[in-house]
């Protein structure tokens, strides 16, 4: 089987919608290794866009989920329940930011949390409208789409979308949108579209991720806890992208001391079992009548156990620790790399392992090079690196490596990415 052979099929029987980076084909991955169908061997700073936080397939993770397919691999929990559910429910609860009692619910996928979160939102609040952020990205179901903040390609020929959702700016201060701007816009949204008392959630991500990995400022975060409290508006982090360690603590909100009312997660969560959940607290997740959340797969027994077992391993192996140690060296190395390319490297940043380096022309912030970023993702990959970009711009390389990477592999990765730049 070669990658070209596969590439052929896929253009005969997949629909293009669903974009596909590269025509390399995985075979198997370990920790922080991937190998394709070719034999070809790559470092993957990518994960599966922030899914393997505790690496490929973790023997842990595995032995755990073929325990559980031995015992039932699927009894629906709306049917008849298990104690996993149950149990990864208790520890989300635990962990979640914030002392107020929480529960829990799992769905199938990130966008699905994100649906219900806002749907436990309006029960609870009786409120129709929501406000989110430009550059911000929640998903492809309708509800994800219309909360998205970025048109392309995510939402073009999809319309229309779900009514009374609005967008203010995210503040970044290096776009030149400052805090006050994006306050000052919330304001202007309850003036001129809808009033405070019919707004039911504010969601935003604290750490944009497909937008470009730019942190909300905990004073920010702050800033809109208190509107939140001011209205009786629900607070929604959806750390999709942000959860499990990978920014250094458990959730990015606990960086402002933040208590969401909501929270999403999915991703990496399991390790990448498809499983995802909503997090709230108890009052307010209980506003839904019995019956009207929940789906076939929501929280499947397989989701579940591998669930518990990435939390059991990001305290066992200290992954919070670990993603700051590896925020620490990348950091250090990409601006090395900055110093020796001034030109072409702009912005370095970190929030632990959640990690971008911009590309510009003329070593001009403001002349972001998105070519160069697309050229480089593909030679790295030729090199045997994944990379990832995002970012309105289009010219952030976000880097999410395995947390549970050994500091060897990632040098090695980091080494390939600049010999690739240097070449281009
Ligand atoms: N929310 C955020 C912050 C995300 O990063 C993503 C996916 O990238 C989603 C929601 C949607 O998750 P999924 O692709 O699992 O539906």
């Amino acid at each position: 089987m070669s990658n070209a052979d596969l590439w052929a099929r896929r253009e005969a029987a997949v629909a293009r919608g669903v974009g596909t980076m590269h025509a390399r084909f995985t075979s198997h991955a370990k920790n922080a290794v991937l190998w394709d169908v070719e034999g070809n061997r790559y470092i993957d700073f990518a994960t599966g866009i922030a899914v393997n936080n505790t690496g490929h397939s973790d023997p842990r993770i595995v032995e755990a989920v073929k325990d559980q397919l031995d015992k039932f691999s699927h009894s629906c929990y709306q049917v008849n329940p298990y104690e996993s559910y149950i149990a990864l429910a208790e520890k989300l609860n635990a962990a979640a930011p914030g002392d107020t009692p929480k529960k829990s619910i799992f769905l199938t996928t990130g966008a699905e949390a994100v649906e219900n979160a806002v749907k436990i939102a309006r029960a609870a609040t009786g409120r129709p409208g929501i406000i989110a952020f430009k550059g911000g990205f929640h998903g492809r179901t309708m509800m994800g789409m219309a909360l998205t903040g970025k048109v392309a390609p995510y939402k073009i020929g999809f319309g229309p979308f779900p009514s009374d959702v609005f967008h203010a700016p995210y503040p970044i201060d290096y776009h030149g949108v400052t805090e006050a701007d994006s306050l000052n816009a919330l304001d202007a949204i309850f003036k001129a579209d809808i009033e405070p008392s019919r707004v039911a959630a504010i969601i935003l991500e604290p750490v944009q991720g497909e937008g470009g990995f730019y942190a909300a400022s905990p004073s920010f975060m702050q800033s809109l806890r208190s509107v939140c409290d001011e209205h009786g508006i629900l607070l929604i982090c959806d750390e999709i992208q942000t959860g499990f360690a990978r920014t250094g603590k458990l959730f990015a909100t606990e960086y402002s001391g933040v208590e969401p009312d909501l929270m999403t997660v999915a991703k990496a969560m399991a390790g990448g079992f498809p499983i995802s959940g909503v997090v709230g607290k108890a009052e307010v997740m209980d506003a839904a009548a019995p019956g009207g959340l929940g789906g076939t797969y929501g929280g499947s027994p397989l989701g579940c156990v591998a669930g518990l077992k990435v939390m059991e391993i990001i305290e066992q192996d200290d992954l919070c620790d670990r993603a700051n140690e590896i925020g620490d060296l990348f950091n250090k190395r990409l601006t090395a790399l900055q110093a020796e390319l001034p030109n072409v490297i702009g912005n370095v940043r970190n929030l632990g392992a959640m990690i971008a380096m911009e590309l510009v022309e003329d070593g001009d912030a403001n002349k972001p090079n998105a070519a160069l970023t697309g050229a480089l993702v593909k030679a790295a990959a030729e090199n045997g690196l994944i990379l990832l970009s995002c970012g309105v711009r289009g010219n952030v390389i976000r880097f999410l490596p395995a947390l549970t990477a050994p500091t060897a592999v990632l040098e090695e990765g980091l080494d390939i990415l600049a010999t690739t730049l240097k070449n281009l």
